[in-house]
């Protein structure tokens, strides 16, 4: 007997979406369903005060793909926003990523090659091989002081973790720049979806049956009954019922405020990078809109431990959870109706076009010649 839908897909974030208009596109009968009260995973945005506020954390769209980033735009308009986040070392500020106005800032260096200068004595006085963990990576790439004032406070706060405890990828993502640039981002095309990232969900959910306050685990049996394959975003190691042990997550508390003054900090991005400050990043949301109503909302971002219940954010990936992934991973392989995607169902720490561009895979190998 023929089921009900070809697809479930669980979970209506980045991926799941993608899938499920893809699918949808090529004449497939899909139901989405997410445990939340909206869709949108993430990048799910709230209207507060006329602004778009990130309620998962701020999403800042960037990629080289001029694929990707033609996939984006069929739904919607891109503004012209760049990521260029302000440091806040104990009042003391520096532009980020690490480019020539930091170095400036911090040494009174002015050209490349006084720069380049300064961190080979600090990396040469540090006495640092071949960099085996975040601490030795990050003093290899630009030295002690910056690794004392801009990373170290930052990264044990994010991670919850010593820096030397931590994998030496994670650092790599932030550009080191010798020239006066303070693009975040290397990437080609930048920007926030006009009218946020909800519309894009919107639309790419559109005619697509979607049933949301739904948790897959506490309806499985009846759902799996409904579906020919599946499609899944959630945790892997709750997917098998933790057959393996639990993996790993770093959780966040976001405060927001409404304050009645227009302009509160001046940009969107403000890290706070000493040890102290308990919250990470002060995000004010209008600014990645340009936003100019009489109001602002500001949201501290606390990084917390994260325990069941919680909203897993970023996995951790260090020896211990990447060897039980491992196990889950070669499980999954071995499945055959259903595909594992997302940031939480693949243990990785992805961006947003890199979700984007995984689905696309996935939709490819799952619909080549059919
Ligand atoms: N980082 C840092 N200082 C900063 C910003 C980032 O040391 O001011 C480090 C930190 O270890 C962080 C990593 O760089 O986990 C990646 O930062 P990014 O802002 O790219 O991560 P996000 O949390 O936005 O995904």
């Amino acid at each position: 007997m023929n089921k009900q839908y070809d697809y479930l897909v669980i979970g209506a974030g980045l991926f799941g979406a993608t899938f499920a208009f893809e699918a949808t596109k090529r004449g497939k009968k899909v139901l989405v369903i997410d445990r939340r009260k909206h869709t949108g995973g993430n990048v799910y945005c709230e209207n507060i005060e006329g602004i778009n506020v990130h309620k998962y954390g701020a999403h800042i769209f960037h990629t080289s793909s001029k694929e990707i980033w033609d996939y984006v735009n069929q739904f919607a308009d891109f503004n012209r926003y760049t990521n260029a986040p302000i440091a806040n070392y104990n009042g003391e500020i520096y532009n980020l990523p690490f480019n020539m106005n930091t170095f400036n800032k911090l040494w009174g260096v002015v050209t490349p090659k006084e720069a380049m200068d300064k961190i080979d004595e600090q990396r040469t006085n540090a006495k640092i091989g071949r960099p085996s963990n975040l601490e030795e990576q990050a003093i290899s790439l630009v030295g002690t002081d910056i690794y004392e004032k801009l990373i170290k406070g930052y990264t044990e706060k994010q991670w919850g973790r010593k820096a030397t405890e931590l994998p030496a990828f994670i650092i790599k993502r932030l550009p080191v720049r010798f020239n006066y640039d303070n693009n975040y981002f290397n990437d080609k095309y930048q920007g926030i979806p006009e009218g946020g990232y909800n519309k894009i969900i919107d639309k790419m959910l559109d005619g697509v049956d979607v049933k949301l306050n739904m948790d897959f685990f506490k309806h499985r049996e009846t759902l799996e009954s409904q579906t020919e394959k599946i499609v899944f975003t959630g945790m892997i190691d709750e997917y098998f019922n933790y057959k393996f042990g639990k993996l790993e997550y770093r959780s966040l508390r976001f405060e927001n405020e409404i304050l009645d003054e227009e302009n509160y900090q001046g940009n969107a991005v403000v890290n706070y990078t000493d040890r102290e400050t308990p919250y990470t990043r002060v995000i004010e949301h209008k600014h990645f809109e340009f936003g100019t109503q009489q109001k602002t909302v500001i949201t501290k971002e606390y990084p917390v431990e994260w325990s069941a219940g919680d909203e897993p954010y970023y996995p951790i990936n260090n020896d211990r959870n990447d060897q039980i992934y491992k196990l889950y991973k070669d499980l999954a392989d071995k499945q055959g109706n259903i595909i594992f995607g997302g940031r939480l169902a693949t243990y990785k720490y992805y961006d947003m076009h890199q979700v984007i561009a995984a689905a696309l895979t996935a939709v490819e190998k799952e619909f080549v010649n059919r």
